[in-house]
């Protein structure tokens, strides 16, 4: 039975990349395993070379003072790093949700940090607007999609000092102007690779002027000088990174895929709301296009409807347990034909109901 994989992260990725992946693993160069050669040889350095340009490529910033890295240690260890690296005096955070509430806590062992705004009074289902950054602080920080509450900021501020955005569930997904953000960082194993490696793309020009000493394995300036190569790198999900970022590049790049995203988009949400049996959790003007919240207006169909996702092949439609319901993420990869599958479904419901 053909699945239809809406799981939140680890996700779906194009079905050629796994294809092409499963073949180095066995054999990469002349019989040796991409995981059996030294990350040191020629044929690894320029797959990591490879797959830093073409994240520069396609977010638009080659030849702008930007740098990509590929790290370890997920998103997570992102909140941590930037603070270290950006973090002197104090930092403006917007708070949309977990994540950006991970994120303050990691800075707030430096610093008590400021949030401008926050929509925890009604459970993270919209995106502040309106708030002030202000202008002699270190850097503001926002997460462009809540992964868990299904928000995403349709429009960025006009930050008067660096802006450092947390674009693990959304990079690659839609058109912006890169350029506004000065650090963007997002975990591989939403829209680019297997779990293991995150993008960093830094403007080399925010950095370098905190006082503290930074660990090295900490300090984007160290890895920068090691063109990302200061320890060994987790070179498995660097190099699926890279295929998926040729994929889309072959696609049309985000300008292609960002089509087909608003298409997925507006196929499950105009289910979700001429539906009678579901409602939409986020509200409206703030609803992400990569991770669509739904609940049942009447939880007694709960068990139907479930029996029904499964028997058509759907898989990792849970809502988190923060939210509860459900919640269709619909990454790249993800077909429109995936989200008719879903659609269907409900539609069904409706019928038998
Ligand atoms: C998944 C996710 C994270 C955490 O990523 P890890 O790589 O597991 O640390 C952080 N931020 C957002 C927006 C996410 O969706």
């Amino acid at each position: 039975m053909k699945r239809h994989n809406f799981s939140a992260g680890p996700c779906i990725l194009p079905k050629e990349v796994l294809l092409q992946a499963s073949e180095a693993v066995m054999d990469f160069d002349n019989g040796l395993s991409l995981l059996e050669i030294s990350h040191r040889s020629k044929p690894f350095v320029d797959v990591m070379e490879n797959a830093r340009a073409l994240a520069l490529e396609l977010l638009g910033l080659e030849g702008k003072g930007y740098k990509a890295l590929f790290l370890q240690g997920g998103a997570s260890t992102q909140f941590l790093m930037v603070a270290l690296n950006l973090l002197e005096k104090r930092a403006g955070y917007l708070n949309t949700g977990t994540w950006s509430d991970k994120a303050i806590k990691e800075a707030r062992i430096y610093d008590d940090i400021y949030e401008v705004a926050s929509s925890k009074d009604a459970n993270f289902n919209y995106i502040p607007k309106g708030y002030d950054i202000p202008v002699e602080y270190d850097y503001f920080h926002c997460t462009s999609n809540n992964t868990i509450f299904g928000t995403q900021m349709k429009e960025f501020p006009k930050s008067p000092i660096p802006m450092v955005c947390d674009m693990s569930s959304d990079i690659f997904s839609r058109e912006l102007d890169f350029s506004q953000f000065d650090l963007i960082y997002a975990g591989a194993q939403k829209n680019m690779g297997p779990a293991g490696a995150t993008l960093v793309v830094v403007k080399e020009d925010i950095l370098g002027k905190v006082s503290r000493k930074i660990p090295s394995m900490m300090d984007y300036k160290v890895h920068i000088s090691k063109s990302s190569m200061f320890n060994t790198p987790p070179v498995f999900s660097v190099y699926v990174s890279m295929l998926t970022l040729q994929w889309l590049k072959n696609l049309g790049g985000i300008p292609a895929i960002e089509k087909e995203n608003d298409k997925k988009a507006q196929l499950i949400y105009s289910e979700i709301d001429l539906n009678p049996l579901f409602k939409g959790y986020s509200t409206k003007a703030d609803r992400s296009t990569m991770n669509a919240t739904f609940n049942l207006v009447n939880e007694d169909l709960k068990e139907t409807f479930e029996t029904m996702v499964k028997e058509a092949g759907i898989n990792g439609l849970n809502g988190h347990r923060s939210v509860g319901g459900y919640r269709a993420s619909m990454y790249n990869a993800l077909s429109l034909e995936s989200v008719g599958v879903l659609v269907d479904v409900m539609s069904e419901l409706e019928r038998k109901a």
